[in-house]
């Protein structure tokens, strides 16, 4: 994981200066995650060959009041994030009251920080930064944040304290995570659900420029599994480019569909399955990614609207039976935490490793139970498998005249692998090769 750089002080001390110059290079990101990033604002940043990412808390008004005042709520939840804090103070007003509180507050909670001497352009340094040596901390540094000077060593001092993941290890680790799509109409209630399944687990929230434009990725983890959600849902916050908004959002919810492990396809229950509904489901199938069908707004029903519900679900989602269904309440969290469980099977089934041995077997078992068709006189012969590829899990079947398997009987190869493996929330897909 990239180490994440908390920014906090007063207001006007240069955090925002500071930011823009940790993220110069880069596009700023993500600032507008509603009931997540408030008045945070995330960037990220490089030095050298290490990449980090910045945390802007904002937040700060400077009229809060108390000893644990200075350090709002945003900034407050921005530092739980962190592992390293930045606090800034500002060289030209020299130490003040409330600097004097935050490093108290900081101290109380047991939080490594730095202290940083900002707008140090045009004072002696020595003098300016000897104020603020009366606070005891144990690193302080003097920059100009406007014209960039000092930030380079800052920077390069931080990044030093923080343990290197190595990025081969980290680009493993980012393939190790569970990668969560939660997707559905506009007003399903995508967001609502976001929020409830990062309840207070810890997050890092960052975009993918290039991969799956305008989805919001978001790092956490929970039972010790570490998971990233892709949030389609954050674009529609945008106002005054709603059409170009309801264009965008079909293409961003395919791309995350298909940057995901496991997608959780969200419906709203008042309104039944409508076309747009049955159109992603199929896309998600398409795709062949694990699938959890969660029927949303499942509140305030009355009990004969829900059987009825339930009944049409049954009806249509035939081609989906592998999917888990869920009945939820994303505004009251009720089944949400139940979800985990069917996004976990589905992950663990999607990417499992599959054995030769076992997948022949199991093909010789269904063959012994029910042959192939004759053909053209002949029988069709299947005479072994093996794994071709995960998410789906891919096998492939070796034989003659493989070309004239019915797709009733490809159908019942594939039940066969989906029971005898276990696996559930994902689609299995068989290729066949003939070879005399
Ligand atoms: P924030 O409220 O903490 O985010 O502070 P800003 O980054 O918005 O900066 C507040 C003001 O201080 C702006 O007018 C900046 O141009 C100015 N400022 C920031 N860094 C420096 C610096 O290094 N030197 C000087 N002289 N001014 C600075
Ligand atoms: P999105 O457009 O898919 O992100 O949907 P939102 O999360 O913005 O939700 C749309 C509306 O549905 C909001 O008014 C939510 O409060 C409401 N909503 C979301 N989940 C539920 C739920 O479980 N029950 C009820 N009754 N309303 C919900």
């Amino acid at each position: 994981m990239r180490p994440v750089i908390a920014l906090v002080g007063r207001p006007n001390v240069g955090k925002s200066t500071l930011f823009n110059q940790l993220t110069r290079s880069r596009d700023a990101l993500v600032a507008d995650f509603p009931g997540l990033t408030r008045d945070r604002k995330y960037g990220e940043g490089r030095s050298g060959d290490r990449d980090f990412i910045v945390i802007d808390t904002g937040g700060l008004t400077g009229d809060e009041h108390g000893i644990d005042a200075p350090m709002a709520n945003q900034s407050m939840a921005a530092m739980e994030e962190a592992d390293v804090i930045l606090l800034l103070v500002d060289a030209r007003e020299g130490l003040n009251s409330a600097d004097e509180l935050m490093v108290e507050a900081l101290r109380r909670r047991g939080k490594a920080f730095h202290l940083v001497v900002n707008k140090l352009d045009g004072l002696d340094a020595s003098v300016a930064t000897g104020d603020f040596y009366r606070l005891g901390v144990s690193h302080l540094h003097g920059i100009a944040a406007s014209q960039g000077r000092g930030v380079r060593a800052l920077i390069d001092e931080v990044l030093s304290q923080v343990p290197d993941d190595g990025s081969a290890e980290a680009l493993a680790e980012r393939e190790n995570r569970i990668r969560v799509a939660v997707v559905g109409r506009p007003n399903v209630g995508k967001s609502t659900l976001v929020n409830r399944l990062l309840g207070e687990e810890r997050v890092v929230v960052y975009d993918q420029p290039g991969t799956t434009r305008d989805s919001i990725y978001i790092d956490f983890e929970r039972d010790e599994r570490a998971y990233t959600l892709i949030d389609t849902a954050g674009i529609r916050r945008r106002k005054n480019i709603r059409e170009v908004v309801e264009k965008f959002s079909i293409v961003k919810t395919l791309q995350a569909v298909d940057d995901a492990h496991v997608v959780v396809l969200l419906v709203d229950a008042h309104e039944g399955l409508v076309d747009q509904d049955m159109h992603l489901l199929g896309h998600c199938i398409e795709a062949g990614r694990g699938l959890v069908i969660a029927i949303n707004k499942w509140d305030g029903l009355d009990p004969d609207t829900r059987d009825q519900i339930k009944n049409e679900l049954s009806r249509r989602l035939q081609f989906a039976e592998y999917a888990d269904t869920h009945f939820i309440s994303a505004l009251h969290g009720t089944g949400v935490g139940h979800l985990y469980r069917s996004i976990d099977a589905a992950h663990q089934s999607a990417t499992r490793k599959l054995n030769t041995n076992q997948l022949t077997r199991i093909l010789e078992d269904a063959v012994g139970s029910h042959a192939p068709p004759m053909v053209n006189g002949r029988r069709i012969k299947l005479r072994y498998a093996h794994a071709g590829g995960r998410n789906p899990p891919l096998i492939v079947i070796h034989g003659t005249q493989t070309d004239s398997i019915p797709a009733s009987y490809q159908r019942f190869l594939e039940k066969a692998f989906t029971r005898e493996l276990k696996l559930v929330g994902t689609p299995v897909r068989i290729e066949f090769r003939s070879g005399e």
